[in-house]
């Protein structure tokens, strides 16, 4: 029997060599950012790249024959945890969202030819991709509402419709566009995905949302979040993404891996969060003690710690899950996860906020962004109320309801079934009296 909560030393090297290096090199970075502005940042990250790629750490989320390591999801959940410390971190390793789950739908789906336009130089950091699937007048929990249209005109396809929410569309060479190409066809087979790069006619890019996350106005940035107008856009027939209609089942398969990776990114940020909470509770000092001396500090800190560990197992075993077993059989462990980890993070650093009082509140602290950042993850990749819905419809079909509408555990029927199966002791005992 196999149950082992161990790292084998050789990946706990490279996890440690991984800790020092985020906080050493990339933390920093975060301090600076708007000073160096996109171009400064880029240069900034270049020489950390070639680092990352000498220890064989680059794009790990992806098989060898792609250029990866193929690490599989539990070393990648390992590894996303202390990469999630820093916005910054997933960019030098070559994994950041949304192109590692681009570069995952083009090497599970992509022709030779779509490989060699895109996914070797995305995988490179030669080209940055977006995914271009929610739009404004429909709600983009339920994909089967898609308004956005491609249709087939001799070897092109004109694709029209509104989107939003394209992350990182303003800085990107190419994306991968969610359209119907088969409005009559079965529910989930009228949608596919379509390759379109950034500069063709038709495409405008309207703006990068102002957000929670970033609340001010700016374009072409990485982390903007893009409205885009697709208005007769045309593209050759070959740049269909998998099959004709396989656009859903293409996104499922890319969104597990990429969830859990959320996942565990974001136990980075809670323990980031964590430490900031222990740290100032030890400092601080008010009515007669320090902080941690605070009841109500200490059932957050244990809270906190006890939150964590769950999340962490949880995403964990989801990640073996789909390493044994595949995206499609772990669904529901990542689902749970999902809505789950979303409010661990929330949770966490709401205390870390709270403990360090105004302070936590001013920007002189990481506290108050990751907050806003923290509360994004409660919507994007499905909102928790469907992840919830999803967890408790697959878990619901283990059960039925009793034929005869009395509850399976009522007492009182148990109990006259269990006289009628023990009548003769039950008997005994009366003629024992
Ligand atoms: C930071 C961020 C980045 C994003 N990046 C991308 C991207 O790169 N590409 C992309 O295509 N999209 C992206 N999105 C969009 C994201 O995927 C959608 O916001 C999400 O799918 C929800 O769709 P919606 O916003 O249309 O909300 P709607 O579907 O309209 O839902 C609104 C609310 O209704 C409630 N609700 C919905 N369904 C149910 C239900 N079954 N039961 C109970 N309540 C329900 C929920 O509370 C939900 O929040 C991003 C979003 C954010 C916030």
């Amino acid at each position: 029997m196999a149950w082992d909560f161990s790292t084998e030393p050789e990946f706990q090297e490279q996890l440690d060599w991984m800790r020092d290096f985020v906080r050493e090199e990339i933390w920093p970075i975060e301090t600076v950012f708007e000073e160096l502005g996109q171009e400064g940042f880029e240069r900034a990250i270049a020489p950390l790249r070639e680092q990352v790629k000498e220890r064989g750490l680059w794009a790990a989320h992806l098989p060898p024959d792609l250029g990866g390591q193929g690490f599989g999801q539990v070393k990648l959940g390992l590894m996303h945890e202390i990469l999630g410390t820093s916005v910054f971190a997933p960019p030098v390793f070559g994994n950041a969202a949304p192109d590692s789950g681009n570069s995952e739908i083009l090497a599970m789906a992509g022709t030779q030819d779509q490989k060699d336009q895109y996914l070797y130089p995305l995988l490179n950091g030669d080209l940055r991709s977006a995914f271009s699937m929610t739009e404004p007048e429909s709600a983009g929990s339920d994909p089967t509402l898609l308004q956005t249209r491609a249709e087939l005109q001799g070897d092109e396809w004109v694709i029209n419709g509104h989107k939003w929410f394209s992350s990182n569309a303003s800085v990107a060479d190419f994306l991968i566009v969610m359209a119907v190409t088969d409005p009559d066809a079965q529910t989930y087979q009228r949608a596919s995905m379509i390759i379109v790069p950034a500069d063709t006619p038709g495409v405008t890019i309207v703006r990068d949302i102002a957000t929670m996350e970033h609340p001010y106005e700016h374009y072409g940035r990485i982390g903007g979040h893009s409205e885009i107008l697709y208005e007769d856009v045309r593209v050759p027939q070959e740049a269909l993404l998998g099959a004709r209609g396989a656009g859903f089942l293409i996104a499922q398969q890319r969104l597990g891996p990429g969830r859990i990776h959320h996942c565990m990114r974001w136990l980075g940020v809670s323990k980031r969060a964590f430490d900031m909470l222990c740290e100032y509770s030890l400092t601080r000092y008010a009515f007669g003690s320090k902080l941690a001396e605070k009841q109500t500090v200490q059932n957050w800190i244990a809270e906190s710690a006890a939150q964590m560990q769950a999340a962490r197992l949880m995403t964990l075993h989801a990640a073996w899950k789909m390493d044994k077993e595949g995206a499609s059989a772990a669904r529901q462990e990542i689902a749970l996860i999902k809505f789950f980890g979303a409010g661990v993070m929330h949770d966490v650093i709401d205390r870390a906020l709270q403990i360090h009082g105004s302070l936590g509140y001013s920007t002189d602290l990481p506290l108050e962004a990751m907050y806003r950042f923290a509360r994004g993850a409660r919507l994007y990749d499905g909102p928790d109320e469907v992840h919830r819905q999803s967890v408790a419809r697959r878990i619901l079909r283990g059960y039925d309801a009793p034929e005869d509408g009395v509850p399976s555990e009522h007492i009182p029927t148990r109990r006259e079934a269990a006289r009628e199966r023990f009548a003769h002791l039950l008997d005994a005992v009366t003629s024992n009296d």
